[in-house]
């Protein structure tokens, strides 16, 4: 007999490229018995009626959570406190809510205050994801193989964080748990600031007068081209994971900002030994990620070989 999906009803607010990917996949790997979803943006909303991803479209994020074992706020990190104060009162006993953001720590500060005593806050994130935003964009397989990170809050009731586990795993994923601020300081480095330097990055060449446009985009092959990949990410969540991550953001970069003077000062003496010896160490790191699984030789790894002719390009 097949396994009982870990949840019954649930409920996803906000329908952009992951909360639409998580009502396919729920879908498809079995882990929800309905799925009701919600949008602010009624042009989303529509959409989502459209493709059929969802079996009820509410009309409130309240009408939304009504009944449902599992909610998943899946709006920017931004939004989160008000969905939670509006969906509050309407968590049903013994539910089960989650969310997706990159940044934990504020979402466990804005959402938390609100969960009330009958319902468990489990706060995740996937670390899954193109530069692609709305609903066209999600697709079953983004999880497939990539990692979920739960970060239950003290005290936790095993069976929830066990369930929100098979809840994820059904969907492809590997799941692991941290603390929220050992998340947040983790993927302050490995994600955060990276993209802010890729945001930076092609500003200054946006800013540079003798370097046209038509060359940015003429030799872009040269490295520029990943970098602008990721800075046309969403600048909604951009800016509301760095407004949001800011301490562990500004440390990291403290140190990145000491590391690149250290660069600056070996390029400046000729002391190829130190450029040398930096580069080994980084392409040994490239390799490790390769081995491991999370990325291929083949550059862009991670989008759809094929994307629908409607996904937009991020
Ligand atoms: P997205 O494609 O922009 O979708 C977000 C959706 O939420 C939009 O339709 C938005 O509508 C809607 N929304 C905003 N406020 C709302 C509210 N109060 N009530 C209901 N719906 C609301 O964003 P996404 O890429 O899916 O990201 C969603 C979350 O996932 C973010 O917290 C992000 O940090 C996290 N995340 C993203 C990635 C990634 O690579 N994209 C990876 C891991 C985690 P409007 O357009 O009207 O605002």
């Amino acid at each position: 007999m097949a396994e009982a999906a870990p949840f019954e009803r649930v409920a996803i607010i906000g329908l952009g490229l992951i909360g639409s990917s998580i009502a396919r996949a729920a879908r498809a790997g079995g882990v929800a018995g309905s799925i009701v979803a919600y949008d602010r943006d009624e042009a989303v909303a529509a959409r989502v009626a459209a493709l059929g991803i969802a079996d009820v479209v509410a009309a409130s994020a309240a009408e939304a959570v009504e009944g449902a074992d599992l909610v998943i706020v899946c709006t920017p990190v931004g939004a989160c406190g008000a969905v939670a104060a509006e969906i509050a009162p309407k968590l049903k006993v013994g539910a089960v809510l989650s969310d997706v953001g990159s940044v934990k720590g504020a979402v466990v500060r804005d959402m938390g205050r609100h969960v009330p005593a009958h319902a468990a806050f489990i706060p995740a994130h996937p670390i899954a994801g193109t530069e692609d935003s709305g609903p066209d964009a999600g697709f079953a397989e983004l999880f497939q193989g990539r990692w979920a990170i739960l970060t239950p809050l003290s005290p936790a009731d095993e069976a929830d964080v066990e369930r929100l586990r098979r809840f994820w795993e059904g969907m492809g994923a590997n799941v692991d748990t941290m603390t929220v601020e050992h998340h947040d300081l983790v993927f302050a480095i490995v994600s955060h600031v990276p993209h802010l330097i890729a945001y930076n990055i092609v500003g200054t060449a946006a800013d540079l007068e003798d370097v046209t446009q038509s060359e940015v985009i003429k030799y872009s092959a040269s490295g520029f081209r990943d970098f602008t990949r990721i800075a046309a990410s969403d600048p909604t969540m951009w800016r509301d994971i760095f407004l949001n991550n800011r301490d562990a953001v500004l440390e990291i970069l403290g140190r990145f900002t000491e590391d690149l003077q250290a660069l600056q000062r070996a390029i400046r003496w000729g002391e190829g030994d130190a450029l040398f010896n930096l580069f080994s160490r980084t392409r040994a790191i490239r390799r490790s990620i390769v081995e491991q699984g999370q990325d291929t030789a083949a550059p862009d790894f991670g989008r759809r070989a094929t994307p629908p002719a409607s996904a937009g390009e991020r």
